[in-house]
């Protein structure tokens, strides 16, 4: 504005003198007026000049202002900002920022114009801001910054500025640091896709590369197999030895597993004690064979964790892409159907998968889906042994035993659907039932005559485990009234090596309730005599195995010899189930044995033929004595 004034003021004065000169009536001189139109010509583009000068005086400071307020706002914005000119220098960058600091980019070329660019943002992504700046357009993403161990992770946004005239004026570079939350993302990401305990990938992970080997080997029409691992016994030693060592046995096995495993191939951790390896077998099944007796031999090796030695085994389960199967779900269900055939007898193999484990895998889920309403239909029956006194041959009491009438199954055995209603959680409602049913039997039997018969329950582990076996009991002595010493509760050995301060609480409150623990099948289990000592058994039953060998084999006899003599040491009753002929009875005998059971007296029968059976028995054992 003042060039303005300036040159008004200049024009007037000159053109007043001017106009002086010629009033006052100066002699026409050509020269002179040559002279005042010049100077009045430069006077007036001296005037243009000022006004040309004063506009781009007043741009500028616009502009300054304009600047002021933009580096204002860069100032004071949330973000890292950095101003840069179309040469990619920075013209302003709000240093202060934490971020920018974090990045030791007080020289603001190191971040942008160098090598510490050029090193961290790949060629493609350079492509891409390049393009998106040469098209005006603003391009988003993440940048990461620094080295391996410590990444500086930018949420960056790269928005170009041009004038009115359409040219490149500045680049705005806005940072966010987003490394916390990378950080966390990619916390979760582990925990979401990797065992915590042995950092396998877990299940998700597996089924995820499982997919996508199908699809790779589809399309180069190549095979693979899947090996599922599932290591034997580790339940008991759960029970006895606790979570710690476990774990330490799960975080050494996979490790065990990663040394066998050749590179490359996926290695999981599906959870609990299951183990899943996708095998590349193009050059043959020899591999497959190789790797799953390898992987045995490395399971059974024992483990010394603090002072214990673990002894394990596995059982592997192989199934073949795309023979045994070409989706993810068929394939894992075929190589753990195998892996349940190879766990059949006793565990420590490994099986390829054939099409009748598909059958038996079928069969358990009908069995599991039919026994949801096994109940509710009226198709569980209870079914009564008799236990005689060996000495004075009378009857002292009834084992109950399950049995499941459903036509369309076959009629289960207990032998194939207890294990099944185990696995599904179902026997803890099933065992309640049985306890209930099984109460008020005898309390119905001493109504029509047949007194003070004893009642033994089998009680399968997971009642302990996983129900509440004490409020079960006393709810069944409860609503039946029967005395609590007429109970008696069937434990098998596997319980035993529980030694858990759980199992231990709930004997001591079974015991105060003043039923009687009975310890079946022993002899078949893991449980170790010491066992014996610190639980309060009331009776010992020896099982059949024994029983069955005892008239012709030596060896059965000098055992049962001994666990009788044993029990007796410990105050136990000896019971001996399966016994089916009089030698094995006096066999038994001999050696004190207080009581059997077998098919030599009777087999279980409905409640109806066995009040029968006891009146005959009864008649029979006084018809004796008279
Ligand atoms: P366990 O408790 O050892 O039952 C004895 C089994 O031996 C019964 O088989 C019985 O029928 C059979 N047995 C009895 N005497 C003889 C004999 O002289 N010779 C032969 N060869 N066998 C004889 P069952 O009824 O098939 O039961 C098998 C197993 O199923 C039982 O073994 C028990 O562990 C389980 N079980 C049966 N009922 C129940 C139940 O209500 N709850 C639970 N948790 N398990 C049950
Ligand atoms: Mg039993
Ligand atoms: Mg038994």
């Amino acid at each position: 504005m003042g060039y303005l004034f300036l040159a008004i003021g200049l024009c007037i004065s000159v053109g007043l003198s001017a106009a002086s000169y010629i009033v006052l009536e100066t002699p026409y001189q050509p020269a002179l007026l040559a002279l005042a139109t010049l100077s009045a010509c430069s006077i007036f583009l001296c005037f243009c000049f000022c006004v040309y000068l004063d506009t781009l005086h007043s741009k500028r400071r616009a502009n300054q202002r304009e600047n002021q307020q933009l580096k204002m706002l860069l100032e004071h914005g949330s973000s890292a900002m950095l101003l840069l000119n179309p040469k990619l220098e920075p013209e302003y960058i709000n240093h202060r920022h934490a971020t920018l600091t974090k990045l030791d980019v007080e020289d603001p070329k190191k971040l942008i114009n160098t090598h510490k660019w050029k090193q961290h943002v790949a060629p493609e992504t350079r492509r891409r801001i390049r393009e998106a700046i040469a098209e005006g357009k603003a391009w988003q993403g993440e940048l990461r910054f620094g080295d391996s161990e410590f990444d500086d992770y930018l949420a960056t946004t790269i928005t170009p500025i041009y004038n009115s005239r359409g040219d490149l004026s500045n680049i705005i570079v806005c940072c966010e640091d987003i490394s916390e939350h990378k950080a966390i993302a990619d916390r979760l990401f582990i925990r979401e896709h990797y065992n915590v305990l042995t950092g396998l990938p877990n299940r998700q992970f597996a089924l995820r590369s499982l997919s996508a080997t199908i699809d790779k080997c589809a399309a180069l029409q190549q095979q693979f197999m899947l090996i599922y691992i599932d290591l034997d016994r580790i339940r008991y030693i759960n029970e006895s030895l606790g979570h710690f060592v476990v774990d330490k046995v799960l975080i050494e096995t996979a490790e065990r597993l990663r040394l066998a495993v050749p590179d490359e191939q996926l290695i999981a951790h599906l959870g609990a004690d299951e183990f899943l390896i996708i095998l590349d077998t193009s050059s043959g099944n020899d591999s497959a064979r190789e790797l799953a007796e390898d992987l045995l031999e490395r399971c059974r090796t024992p483990f010394y964790i603090e002072q214990h030695e673990v002894n394990i085994s596995a059982s592997v389960g192989l199934s073949q892409y795309p023979a045994d199967g070409n989706d993810s779900n068929t394939l894992m269900r075929r190589a753990e159907a195998a892996m349940f055939a190879a766990k059949a007898d006793s565990g420590n193999r490994f099986c390829f998968y054939d099409e009748s484990m598909s059958h038996q895998a079928d069969r358990r889920l009908d069995l599991e889906s039919h026994l949801r309403h096994a109940i509710a239909r009226n198709e569980l029956e209870l079914y009564y042994q008799p236990m005689i006194n060996l000495t004075n041959h009378q009857l002292v009491g009834v084992e109950v035993l399950l049995r499941w009438h459903n036509s369309k199954l076959g009629n289960p055995a207990p032998d194939e659907f207890i294990p099944v209603a185990e696995h599904s959680g179902q026997i803890i409602a099933i065992g309640s039932w049985v306890l209930e049913q099984a109460c008020k039997q005898i309390i119905a039997w001493s109504q029509a005559g047949l007194a003070n018969l004893n009642v033994a329950v089998n009680i399968s582990n997971k009642q302990f485990s996983d129900g509440d076996i004490v409020k079960n009991v006393a709810h069944a002595l409860k609503v039946s009234g029967l005395p609590a010493r007429q109970l008696e509760l069937e434990i098998t050995e596997g319980l035993l090596i529980n030694d858990t301060p759980t199992i231990r609480r709930q004997f001591k409150e079974l015991k105060s309730l003043g039923i009687h623990l009975s310890l079946d099948d022993f002899g078949t289990g893991y449980a170790s005599l010491s066992y014996l000592k610190r639980y309060p058994f009331d009776t010992l039953k020896i099982d059949r195995s024994f029983v069955k060998d005892i008239d012709h084999c030596e060896d059965s006899v000098a055992l049962t010899n001994a666990i009788i003599a044993m029990a007796h040491s410990f105050k136990m009753k000896v019971i001996a189930e399966g016994v089916e002929n009089l030698n094995q009875r006096r066999i038994l005998r001999e050696r004190h044995c207080d009581m059997v059971q077998g098919y030599l007296y009777s087999p279980a029968l409905p409640a109806g033929p066995f009040l029968e059976w006891a009146k005959r028995y009864a008649e029979m054992q006084h018809s004796k004595h008279v």
